[in-house]
């Protein structure tokens, strides 16, 4: 995602081996399923791991080929459709986007901070989630998935209150956590 934000940040794409892997996991548990993971399946998630940040479809879809030719929209929407359904990508609802499943998350619910500045998404962990699906249960629903989006300011972009140190390690959790709660409205 291209923006204006003139905070610095640091991000490190995702290297060849951890898209590979990613796509190797994603293969093996769909097959798990008794499915195929599909060239076009596999390719949209490829796109995905590799842009490592949310995705609209009609950029998929411009670069699905290599050279200049451009993919069937249906091709794209088709194999982003499986792959939300077996929850190897999300579609954020806020940003009209899909971004891929971290691997290390895969069959959890889904929680996003993006920051409305830079652009800037990260999935977190889910641990809290478990009492929302089962109070969805307890309702009688068959939840199939759960995706939930912060809105916000990530630590790069966030105003710095005077005094305190720049940037703390913005890896840690309580971090992350304090932000989504500062954004919650
Ligand atoms: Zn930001
Ligand atoms: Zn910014």
């Amino acid at each position: 995602m291209t923006s204006p934000c003139p905070h610095d940040r640091e991000t490190a794409p995702p290297t060849a081996a951890q898209v590979e892997r990613a796509l190797d996991a994603a293969a093996a548990s769909v097959a798990a399923a008794g499915d195929k993971l599909t060239r076009p399946r596999r390719r949209v998630l490829e796109l995905l791991h590799v842009a490592g940040a949310p995705a609209k479809a009609y950029d998929l879809v411009a670069t699905y080929h290599r050279e200049a030719r451009v993919a069937t929209p249906a091709t794209v929407y088709r194999a982003l459709q499986f792959l939300e359904t077996r929850g190897l990508v999300h579609r954020l609802s806020s940003l009209k986007a899909y971004v891929a499943c971290d691997p290390k998350r895969l069959g959890s619910p889904a929680v996003f901070l993006l920051c409305d500045c830079c652009g800037f998404c990260r999935q977190i962990p889910s641990s809290g989630m478990a009492s929302l699906g089962a109070a969805a249960t307890a309702a009688g629903y068959e939840i199939e998935r759960i995706t939930l989006e912060g809105q916000g300011l990530c630590p790069a972009c966030r105003p710095q209150r005077p005094g305190a140190a720049r940037d703390p390690a913005p890896q840690t959790e309580p971090e992350a956590a304090a932000g989504v709660r500062a954004h919650k409205h």
